[in-house]
């Protein structure tokens, strides 16, 4: 298992549209495993595998965030079957961090998608992981929540985004001087 590199906004990486996984296999599960830690370590509750540079149609969810299995969700290609409803939290992103803002959403989803085995399933859901899986489908396909907001608010948040991939950088070069 590892912590994996996450892509940040503004990235344009994060707007391509991911490729739907056919192999389920060991390299898929072990994808998985280190989204989970990934996601854990950066105290997310919704990982999508474009985050980490990896353009598959692969997400993951823990929206309890406290590591059970029984509350782990994996979703391989998934896809809408019903949308019905709205509702808004305020959502953010790990690749958009230190933002926070409303976008709606629908309030009930029903999707289907495969586990790791390439089984199908379907699942229904509502409230906050309705909203988590609009989210995560949305990096799937390239979207980002950012992308909901005005071009004044996305221009206000560059100027943070570019303050923080600064931060990041020399928290980076710390940590190799340290190690060294
Ligand atoms: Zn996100």
């Amino acid at each position: 298992m590892a912590i994996r590199d996450l892509l940040y906004f503004p990235d344009e990486l994060l707007h391509q549209v991911s490729t739907p996984v056919t192999q389920f296999d060991e390299s898929l599960a072990e994808l998985v495993s280190d989204m989970f830690e990934t996601m854990y370590h950066d105290e997310g509750i919704g990982l999508a595998a474009p985050q980490i540079n990896i353009r598959k149609r692969v997400v993951v969810i823990d929206i309890e965030g406290d590591k059970l299995p029984e509350h782990q969700i994996v979703l391989i290609n998934p896809e809408f079957l019903s949308k019905e409803g709205t509702d808004s939290i305020n959502e953010g992103c790990l690749s958009v961090p230190g933002l926070r803002a409303h976008i709606n959403r629908a309030e009930k989803v029903s999707i289907k998608a495969q586990n790791l085995k390439g089984d199908f399933f379907t699942l229904d859901a509502s409230g906050l992981l309705a909203i988590c899986i609009q989210h995560e489908i949305d990096h799937l396909d390239g979207h980002l929540f950012i992308d909901y907001l005005s071009p004044m608010k996305r221009n206000l948040y560059r100027t943070k985004a570019a303050k923080l991939a600064r931060e990041r950088k020399r928290a980076l070069k710390e940590a190799q001087e340290t190690n060294q």
